[in-house]
């Protein structure tokens, strides 16, 4: 799960990282107030999006205008930025060209940035260590940055057992060219940040930038943060921060029926029983020529309810061009799923070529009854053949 920057530096906040003052501000009305109570002189009025590149983008009213965060020298002009941006449609590199709507604001206070300079924890799995990336090149993106000289990122694998140690901190420091005071302040940082990390069950937090101020302290000026989905039972304060404007229509529903969905850019719906097959159908897919609309794992139990709430989610995807259904009866008979497949196809009045491929107990009875359907179901015998007759499909019909 993600959350908002102001929500990221609210759980920092509270476990001793350095981030500048700041109210979240749902309205230009909440916005002046939250200027007026923080005093001042300079405010930033960011937008707030699961999404990063706000700065640097644009509003889809007024491209050629300022982007999503914009340093304000008065109170007039925390008005006229956030008049300027509540209800507006940001575009960043990260949101795609449709963008998103922003809802709510960040005011925060100006910060006298020294140096920008790129934080980053996240979950290893290469050595099964919290792994800490730093950089000089603060606000790039990283994958720029590691493309263009990998040399530029520390990369300091931190044990669990043992924790972050003093040796960590002034490796990463001394990396990042700080001095003097700047060091201790970083240690500070890089300690609270490490733990918060942890405690939180998170799996990812990049501060970029990771500012030094003018009077030498180290601070979070921008603050992302992920969580494992898995742990959030342990954290509720954590769980309410979920935006679910901020999230894909599609896969929440998918989320509240048990369903693992994740929409993807293609043509091609895919529902298949067991992530490993649903990967594998993916695969065969795109390399049949075909590019997939989504992962769709329903489970083990692959009921006439679940197909058929299956069928709405694919097919609410205006991309979807057509339908394949990878399943293995197993515990479930394949007699079944046909019978959920059939009814499903006739509730959601299916429009787009559907491929079946069936194998497993009572296979000769599930084709059996999708010949006998009446409806235009595609069978297919094995993996490969079901791949290309839908890519085939999907090719004819356009
Ligand atoms: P994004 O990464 O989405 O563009 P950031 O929060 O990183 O958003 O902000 C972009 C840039 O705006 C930062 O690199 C920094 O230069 C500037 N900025 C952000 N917050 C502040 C602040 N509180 N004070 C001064 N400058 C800021
Ligand atoms: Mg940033």
């Amino acid at each position: 799960m993600n959350i908002h920057e102001y929500q990221a530096k609210e759980l920092l906040r509270r476990f001793g990282v350095a981030v500048p003052d700041g109210k979240v501000a749902y309205t230009v009305d909440e916005a002046v107030q939250a200027a007026n109570d923080m005093g001042g002189p300079i405010w930033v009025v960011k937008s707030q999006i699961h999404a990063g590149g706000r700065g640097a983008g644009h509003f889809a009213d007024d491209p050629k205008g300022k982007g999503g965060v914009r340093v304000s020298k008065s109170v007039d002009e925390v008005r006229e930025n956030a008049k300027g941006m509540l209800s507006h449609v940001l575009v960043t590199k990260q949101t795609g060209p449709a963008g998103k709507e922003v809802k709510r604001l960040y005011i925060e206070d100006g910060c006298d940035i020294a140096r920008e300079l790129y934080l980053s924890l996240l979950i290893d799995r290469a050595t099964s260590c919290v792994t800490i990336m730093a950089s000089r090149e603060g606000g790039m993106e990283i994958e720029e940055v590691a493309e263009r000289d990998p040399n530029a990122i520390l990369k300091v694998s931190i044990d669990a057992a043992t924790g972050i140690s003093g040796f960590h901190c002034r490796r990463i420091a001394f990396f990042l060219g700080l001095e003097g005071k700047q060091i201790k302040s970083a240690t500070k940082f890089l300690t609270a940040m490490y733990k918060a990390f942890v405690d939180l069950d998170a799996s990812m937090v990049e501060i970029n930038p990771l500012v030094v101020t003018g009077a030498g302290d180290v601070m979070a000026l921008d603050a992302k943060m992920n969580f494992d989905d898995n742990a959030l039972f342990r954290h509720p304060d954590v769980a309410d921060m979920r935006d679910e404007d901020e999230e894909d229509p599609a896969e929440l529903e998918a989320g509240k029926h048990e369903l693992n969905y994740i929409k993807l850019d293609g043509t091609i719906g895919c529902m298949v029983n067991g992530a490993g097959l649903a990967m594998a159908t993916m695969d065969i897919i795109k390399l049949k020529g075909g590019e997939p609309a989504n992962f769709l794992d329903v489970g083990g139990g692959a009921t006439r309810e679940r197909v058929t709430k299956a069928f709405k989610i694919i097919l609410s995807d205006p991309n979807v061009e057509g339908i394949l259904v990878n399943i293995f009866g197993g515990i479930m008979r394949c007699d079944v799923i046909a019978e959920g497949v059939i009814a499903a196809s006739r509730e959601v009045n299916l429009h787009v070529p559907l491929v079946v491929r069936l194998e497993g107990t009572n296979v000769e009875q599930g084709k059996k009854l999708m010949a006998e359907s009446g409806l235009p179901i595609i069978s297919a015998d094995n993996l490969e053949e079901a791949a290309i007759k839908i890519v085939a499909a999907v090719k004819e019909a356009n």
